[in-house]
């Protein structure tokens, strides 16, 4: 038996081998690009389509078989072998690509969700995740309850109908925690009551916070999400997302994706493959190095009404946040999020913003996050205005909201950039 290399490693050699294809001369994978591939016999054509997306044979191929290619829409060896690196990353048996975060949210929720049934999720959400569950599910009459999913009790368990709990294991853009272990604990309780087939699982989308910086898997989620569009792929050239979770839900999960259509290019698989995963690590700690000087910062700035940063003693759930995020080597992850507001009326914020938008250097006016690059946006009105903005107070979601995504230049630059913007608000009357 070969030793288990440790995540940072396999990250920058993946399988390297892989059986996924024949390039062991190569360095680095070349790029594929064939939409269809060559059958050597109708034979071999027919056993690939009976056996595609069958557990036993998926099982099956990541050790001896050798892989039937048949069409890009059904699995390709790119994206294959980035799915073996996201396994690796995120601690799961199997990955599976999507074209986006939303696609990956959508696979999930469509394969474990019929017309009839139920899901419980947290009131805060990204703006799209939010109108999917409250816009589009509810044609399908799947139906939901939005809530407050820290105060979750054994109670809100008892719809038979309830099938699905879904949640940001770190809300976007509020930050908030959720307590997942206390949470599996009663879905646990729940499922013992239950036929097997009728069990509830818990769908949470790690995106803020990385495979690096929570470990859900290991905590009792059944599927992880992760918009690859954000840390992982990690320069902003990439869109992708995908699922990683137990062999179990393999097999549905291919068979959607396949039927969605909603598959990753093999030239964005590559670039994340190549590029992302292998420095995500580095980057994930430079970011978060830089997120705790300028929240310390922030926190001095007499601007400055409120900032919630994980790192911070006065994060509101300071010790849920010690106990949660950790990295696969143990160590506290508060990330590279943080958000704050500025004292006085909304029109601060926006000459704040305005300034920072064509004046700065180091900072961008710009939506999406996990980036090299420094973004900063209003979520009330950029990410998250797809939830009503009477409910947006209540949801931690205030209208001068600022969340910034902080990357991996000088954080002394940033601060010195935040500075100017600041000193605008100071001559301004
Ligand atoms: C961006 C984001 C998504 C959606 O990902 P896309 O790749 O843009 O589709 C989902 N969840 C969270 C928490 C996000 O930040």
């Amino acid at each position: 038996m070969k030793q288990k290399p440790s995540v940072k490693t396999f990250n920058v050699h993946g399988t390297n081998d892989s059986n996924s294809w024949e390039f062991s001369h190569h360095l680095v994978p070349p790029q594929t690009a064939s939409t269809t591939f060559r059958l050597k016999s109708l034979k071999r054509g027919a056993h690939g389509f009976s056996t595609f997306a069958s557990n036993e044979k998926m099982n099956a191929a990541g050790k001896n078989d050798e892989p039937i290619w048949i069409y890009d829409r059904l699995a390709e060896p790119s994206t294959k072998m980035l799915e073996e690196q996201l396994c690796n990353m995120e601690g799961s048996e199997c990955a599976i690509t999507f074209s986006s975060g939303m696609a990956a949210i959508s696979g999930a929720l469509l394969s474990l969700l019929k017309a009839g049934d139920h899901l419980i999720a947290h009131h805060t959400l990204y703006g799209c995740s939010y109108s999917l569950i409250t816009g589009w599910l509810p044609r399908l009459n799947i139906n939901h309850s939005l809530m407050a999913i820290n105060s979750l009790t054994a109670q809100d368990l008892k719809n038979p109908n309830t099938k699905v709990l879904y949640f940001e294991t770190v809300s976007n853009p509020s930050l908030e925690i959720i307590d997942l272990p206390k949470i599996q604990k009663l879905v646990k309780a729940e499922n013992k009551t239950r036929k097997p087939e009728n069990r509830i699982k818990i769908i949470v989308d790690n995106t803020f916070a990385t495979p690096w910086g929570m470990r859900p898997l290991e905590m009792g989620a059944d599927l992880v999400i992760q918009s690859l569009t954000k840390n992982i792929a990690g320069f902003g050239t990439e869109m992708g997302g995908a699922i990683m979770t137990s062999f179990e839900y393999l097999s549905s999960l291919l068979m959607i994706r396949k039927d969605l259509g909603a598959i990753m290019h093999p030239h964005s698989a590559w670039n994340i493959m190549v590029y992302g995963v292998p420095s995500q690590v580095l980057r994930y700690e430079a970011q978060q190095a830089g997120a705790t000087k300028i929240a310390t910062y922030l926190e001095k700035n007499p601007h400055v009404e409120t900032v919630v940063y994980p790192g911070l003693k006065s994060f509101p759930q300071a010790k849920l946040a010690r106990q949660l995020l950790r990295s696969p080597e143990g160590n506290f992850t508060p990330g590279q999020m943080l958000t704050f507001t500025i004292k006085g009326p909304n029109k601060k914020t926006e000459k704040f913003i305005n300034h920072i938008a064509q004046n700065c250097y180091s900072i961008t006016l710009a939506v999406s996050l996990g980036l090299t690059k420094t973004l900063i946006e209003v979520p009330g009105l950029m990410t998250h205005a797809a939830i009503p903005k009477n409910k947006q107070e209540d949801l931690g979601i205030p209208a001068k909201l600022i969340r910034m995504s902080i990357g991996i230049e000088d954080p002394r630059d940033i601060i010195k950039d935040l500075d100017k913007a600041f000193s605008v608000l100071s001559k301004g009357k």
